[in-house]
């Protein structure tokens, strides 16, 4: 259903927030020991707790200004050989920590996995089945450039039966991609569409980002219209968190042009969902799409999409553990991540230590909170007597003081007291992060030292 807000009232009440791949958001990560990062693998194993295995290849060839992940622009494909050794390493470390317990999903990403030479790639694969018990029918899934995956890098994946694959393209406009130092084509991409399906891939996302520098509404109708051709499984829309503080690269951005005001933001998201729908693809979450019949759409039919710091996927796992430089793991328990910088990282693993930077472990008002910013993410509503049960307090009183303060969010959201059910409207949906704010107690700060820490809300 197409939405009816308007761009001036989305701006006028998004502001800056988490994006709750994770609650606590990482922002919250502070010192923790590697004991007790083992101890929670121990838990993980005693109770075969299924695993969700995630690998980050921080490596790409050349930079995209806009970039917002933890990445390494290098050409040397020799950093890639050295870093698949060392991450061989660590997978033998926690596989012997997690031992027993049944992997049902594993997935690269990045940077760019395919940074990774085909031989690599094979080598990696086939120490994961060494390291860990992955189950027959577990879930694959990988993120690869269109610019530089190799055809027989594909006849790999494929061959260790890789089923889902995610790229970006973010905008075809060649005025956007010289902004963002991103060139990219319409045909690079439909290549690595076609390729995929051919060798077998069921599950194919592409990425577009709104807010991009010199993007106008009649260049993203084009970009929006070249992916619908394209016909993915799965189109994600993000909004572009222009953060320059905390990412010094993405003030390059700035020379090609003005980052978009709010307004200007709201207007191509509205846009966005506007065309995507009218296309026949799902609006599912905040910001994601699929086709009907499609696994991410079986799975929100189903109540089995969740959110992680992969964004919106089917629910196969509690445990998500991250191996390779910077990677984040999460239980119902704890979350952690490993130290960011390559050095520190590469130094851990050859002492064989967990190479853990910090993290939070969850009292039991995280859980409870995480429980609710989940449903609210995933389904734009949370039935607060179910969730207070399962964690064995009256949901209701439990957030008393916070459904008190719903009024604030004006139009946003509406709760019904004999359902206990807290509902987003179709403004709502779209600003569910201002929500989800309220139920979190790490919120307060979204700036620090007046640097803002967070992206917007739209
Ligand atoms: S390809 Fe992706 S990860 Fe690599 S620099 Fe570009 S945006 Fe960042």
């Amino acid at each position: 259903m197409p939405c009816s807000a308007t761009a001036t009232q989305l701006a006028a009440l998004a502001s800056r927030g988490p994006r709750y791949t994770s609650y606590p958001p990482a922002t919250a990560f502070a010192a923790v020991d590697a004991d007790s990062v083992a101890r929670e693998l121990a838990r993980v194993a005693e109770r075969r707790e299924a695993i969700s295995l995630y690998l980050h290849i921080p490596f790409c060839r050349s930079l995209c200004w806009y970039c917002g992940c933890n990445v390494i622009p290098t050409r040397d494909a020799q950093r890639g050989t050295q870093y698949v050794d060392q991450l061989i390493a660590e997978a033998d470390l926690v596989g012997r920590a997690v031992h027993g317990a049944p992997v049902t999903e594993i997935s690269l990403g990045g940077g760019s996995p395919n940074f990774l030479s085909t031989a690599s790639l094979r080598q990696l694969f086939a120490a994961l089945e060494r390291s860990f018990t992955i189950s027959p029918d577990a879930r694959r899934s990988i993120e690869l450039d269109p610019r530089t995956t190799l055809s027989e890098q594909i006849d790999a994946l494929a061959a260790a039966q890789f089923g889902s694959l995610s790229m970006g393209v973010q905008d075809f406009s060649d005025a956007v991609q010289d902004a963002i130092h991103r060139h990219q084509s319409v045909l690079q991409t439909r290549w690595l569409v076609d390729r995929a399906r051919a060798a077998g891939f069921d599950d194919i996302n592409i990425d577009i980002v709104y807010g991009l520098p010199l993007q106008t509404e009649a260049s993203f109708v084009k970009t929006l219209d070249a992916v619908i051709d394209l016909a993915p499984d799965r189109i994600a829309l993000f909004g572009y968190a222009h953060l320059p503080s905390k990412l010094p690269h993405q003030l390059l951005v700035e020379r090609a042009g003005r980052v978009l005001d709010g307004r200007e933001r709201a207007a191509l998201l509205l846009l966005g969902i506007d065309r995507l729908t009218a296309a026949g693809y799902l609006h599912l979450g905040l910001d994601h799409f699929a086709k009907p019949g499609s696994r991410l759409a079986r799975a929100a039919e189903a109540h089995r999409m969740t959110r992680s710091f992969q964004g919106y996927t089917e629910h196969r796992a509690d445990a998500i553990i991250g191996l390779g430089v910077s990677a984040i793991s999460s239980t119902p328990r704890m979350h952690w991540q490993s130290h960011a910088e390559l050095p520190q990282w590469e130094e851990a693993v050859a002492a064989g230590s967990l190479p853990i930077a910090r993290g939070i472990e969850l009292d039991s008002d995280d859980q409870v909170r995480r429980a609710v910013i989940g449903c609210l993410m995933c389904d734009s509503e949370v039935d607060l007597q179910r969730i207070g049960a399962e964690h064995h307090v009256d949901g209701p009183s439990y957030f008393e003081t916070e459904l008190a303060a719903i009024q604030g969010l004006g139009d946003l959201v509406h709760y019904e007291a004999r359902t206990a059910t807290l509902r987003a409207t179709d403004l709502g949906r779209l600003l569910i992060r201002n929500v989800c704010m309220l139920f979190d107690r790490y919120s307060g700060d979204a700036s620090h030292g007046g640097t803002p820490r967070f992206s917007p809300t739209i």
